[in-house]
């Protein structure tokens, strides 16, 4: 089956939704999401679909989930690297936890490049998101210039080393390839570009992890993914699914996305 790869890894579909919709909006959104999904009889096994709502919606998009038993899973857009403490506007991982969230974003470019976040701090949000039993989704990827400078694979396998540093003996992480210069730009990298980084960052996490945890580990693309183009990815045997921005605040697109099977031929 297409999208099934080495290592029994379930393909995954992520929806960074960054500030948009409020929890209103977040439930009326997750609701017809989980409707038209069930319209295409989705299957969850094969494809997991999640969604990253900003922290306000999470409480409302949980109950959701957990009181209709639905499929959808769910994570916050970022962490802090402390668990408690005067730290002004931080979320804990124990609070992410507490909510039941399976995953977190960590490292999104947006957060390196508004926010200022360093590869340690990176690095200690992983950690914690790890030690608090939530995967993180650890975003690496290079800009225009890093690529022009030194070639795709160098920046995203230097932050993916140094996000894992604290992490030695983790067994659940997932990895966002998002090239910074594909994010919102319209211009995706093509599935052969995407595949060349996700072997490389495949290594990474075989050197740190352990080959076993390499195998299992499922990394995605990220940067202008759309109902179009994901087919093509999904075909490339390192990639396992994409993070998606955009393209996950429109139902049908989204649900199109990741209904990717279906566009095996396209
Ligand atoms: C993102 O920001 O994670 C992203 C991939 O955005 P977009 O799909 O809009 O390029």
């Amino acid at each position: 089956m297409a999208g099934v790869k080495p290592g029994e890894r379930v393909a995954f579909i992520a929806g960074n939704w960054k500030m948009n919709l409020d929890h209103l909006q977040a439930i009326a959104f997750v609701q017809k999401l989980a409707w038209t999904l069930s319209d295409a009889r989705h299957d969850y096994s094969a494809t997991e679909v999640a969604v990253f709502p900003p922290f306000t919606d999470i409480r409302s998009v949980q109950n959701l989930i957990t009181g209709d038993k639905l499929e959808l899973g769910f994570g916050a857009q970022d962490v802090s690297a402390h668990l408690s403490g005067a730290y002004t506007g931080e979320i804990s991982a124990l609070f992410l936890k507490a909510l039941g969230a399976p995953y977190v974003i960590v490292g999104h470019s947006e957060r390196r490049q508004y926010h200022h976040e360093s590869d340690e701090q990176i690095a200690e949000k992983v950690a914690v998101s790890i030690q608090n039993d939530v995967v993180p989704v650890i975003c690496v990827g290079e800009t225009a210039e890093d690529l022009e400078l030194y070639g795709p694979s160098a920046v995203p396998v230097a932050q993916l080393r140094a996000a894992l540093s604290l992490s030695e003996g983790a067994t659940n992480v997932v990895v966002a390839y998002e090239p910074v210069w594909a994010i919102g730009s319209g211009q995706a990298a093509t599935p052969e570009q995407a595949e060349q980084v996700a072997e490389q960052l495949r290594y990474v996490v075989a050197e740190v992890l352990g080959g076993e945890v390499a195998d299992a580990t499922r990394i995605l693309y990220g940067g202008s993914v759309k109902s179009t183009n994901i087919a093509g990815f999904l075909r490339q045997p390192n990639v396992d699914g994409a993070l998606v921005g955009g393209a996950s605040l429109d139902i049908a697109e989204f649900a199109s996305i990741a209904q990717f099977r279906k566009h095996v031929g396209t």
